[in-house]
């Protein structure tokens, strides 16, 4: 056993979100429900876990995914459940199972919240990390794909990335699928030898799988293989066109790049991509697309869908801008123990007349010098809060306060120093910010 003071440590391949990062997350999720709320998507959350099955049915059973990188566990009555590894195969079983027929059309949602996947951890890249993803369901044309992706750009434009740029490709469906998974097996045979075990299953398997292979020597191999693009039937092709042409109207971003085939089976027609520069080796920040058989395959009429999942951790560490809040303080220092209550009134009635800013107590007892230095220090670390400090103001309730039942508050980025009564507290703030 080891000694009663060893630290536990946090599970491999997670990471705690501590204040301030922790509200980066919190700004940026509630720009999502801004962005996405203004294009009328509604949230939408599923559970944390689900029956295996749903997995190996959606996002395909010969997927890395699927294959090495899931929780898996057998419950009490020995059920196989599987922590999600991603959330629109929830999602469309949520949709499904609460009949997703009798809905009106289109069904706009997001969801937020933490993926699971057992893989090598690196920067970047967890077993616990945070998706923020939307899915439209009901819109079969371009105008889908081009209306999440507007709204994308949209979303992050807001966090400040204005040069980014969507990789988007178009993988074939149905008959027209097939014969790109033969054409890349031929292309890819000759070379066999040089592909390890796990690459040569997907050969076989699904070699569609081949370009998610992380060997060198695999994307070595798939140099000149033959494009996507080459295997459109005219259907898919007008979808990949008109969309490339609304995209263009609406100013989104973005390069053709047959590359692109996405580590998830579901996908059909449109995919894309987003990388940011400022991440190192895992790059990718989100990824998404058509999946227009995927509801059909989980027991629900044939429906067509399309959408987007972010990776919030990689957004958030190659985020340049602050968009936490910028607030002003009010630092209430009591003087004494005898001031506390009283200072305790005051402050809720700054918080009741004043909805916007941060008020907070001096609970450490330090009287009105120290607090004052303090509060001073505060005006110099607009970091170290939850929110971004615009200003401070400190508010000084000492004996002689109390007695009158007035207030005294000091700007401290001008020095102005005002007493009046606690009553009028309402019409000087409003004044204040006026
Ligand atoms: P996917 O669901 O695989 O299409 O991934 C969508 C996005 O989620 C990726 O572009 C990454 O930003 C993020 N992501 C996927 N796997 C991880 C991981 N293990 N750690 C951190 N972010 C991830």
């Amino acid at each position: 056993m080891g000694a009663v003071s060893e630290r536990i440590r946090a599970p491999k391949g997670t990471h705690d979100l501590l204040p301030p990062v922790s509200e980066k997350f919190a700004a940026v999720e509630d720009t999502a429900r801004r962005v996405f709320g203004s294009f009328g998507y509604a949230e939408i959350r599923t559970p944390i876990f689900e029956s295996t099955d749903l997995f190996a049915r959606s996002v395909g059973d010969t997927t890395d995914i699927v294959h090495k990188e899931m929780y898996t566990f057998a419950d009490r009555k020995g059920r196989s459940l599987t922590l999600r590894p991603e959330n629109t195969a929830g999602v469309v079983r949520a949709l499904v199972e609460k009949g997703i027929q009798e809905m009106p059309r289109p069904i706009r949602l997001w969801y937020a919240g933490p993926q699971f996947r057992y893989e090598q951890p690196q920067a970047g890249r967890y077993r616990e990390f945070r998706q923020i993803g939307v899915e439209l369901l009901g819109v079969a044309g371009p105008a889908g794909d081009a209306e999440v992706l507007t709204m994308l750009f949209q979303f992050l434009e807001e966090l400040g990335f204005t040069d980014l740029l969507a990789n988007i490709n178009c993988i074939p469906k149905g008959e027209a699928r097939k014969a790109f998974s033969r054409a890349l097996q031929e292309h890819v045979r000759p070379s066999l030898d040089r592909l390890g075990a796990e690459d040569r299953r997907r050969v076989e398997q699904n070699p569609l799988r081949l370009f998610d292979s992380k060997d060198p020597e695999a994307q070595s191999v798939l140099r000149g293989a033959p494009s996507t693009l080459e295997f459109l039937d005219d259907v898919s092709r007008a979808h990949h066109e008109e969309l490339k042409r609304l995209l263009s109207l609406a100013r989104v971003r973005f390069f053709e790049d047959p590359s692109v085939v996405r580590g998830l089976d579901y996908y059909t027609l449109t995919v894309y991509e987003v990388a940011s520069e400022r991440l190192g080796a895992q790059n990718a920040i989100l990824g998404g697309g058509r999946y227009d058989e995927l509801v059909h395959q989980l027991g629900g009429p044939p429906t067509p869908a399309t959408g987007f999942a972010i990776g919030e951790d990689r957004l958030v560490e190659a985020m340049l801008t602050d968009v936490r809040p910028k607030k002003t303080l009010f630092f209430v220092i009591p003087d004494s123990s005898a001031d506390f209550v009283y200072a305790l009134d005051v402050a809720s009635r700054i918080r009741a007349c004043d909805h916007d800013s941060i008020v907070e107590v001096d609970l450490q007892g330090r009287g009105i010098v120290k607090g004052l230095s303090r509060a001073g220090q505060i005006a110099q670390e607009p970091n170290r809060y939850a929110f971004r400090v615009e200003r401070v103001h400190a508010v000084l309730v000492g004996e002689k306060e109390r007695e009158a039942g007035d207030v005294t508050i000091k700007n401290l980025s001008t020095g102005d120093q005002q007493t009046f009564q606690r009553s009028e507290l309402a019409g000087r703030l409003g004044a204040a910010r006026d």
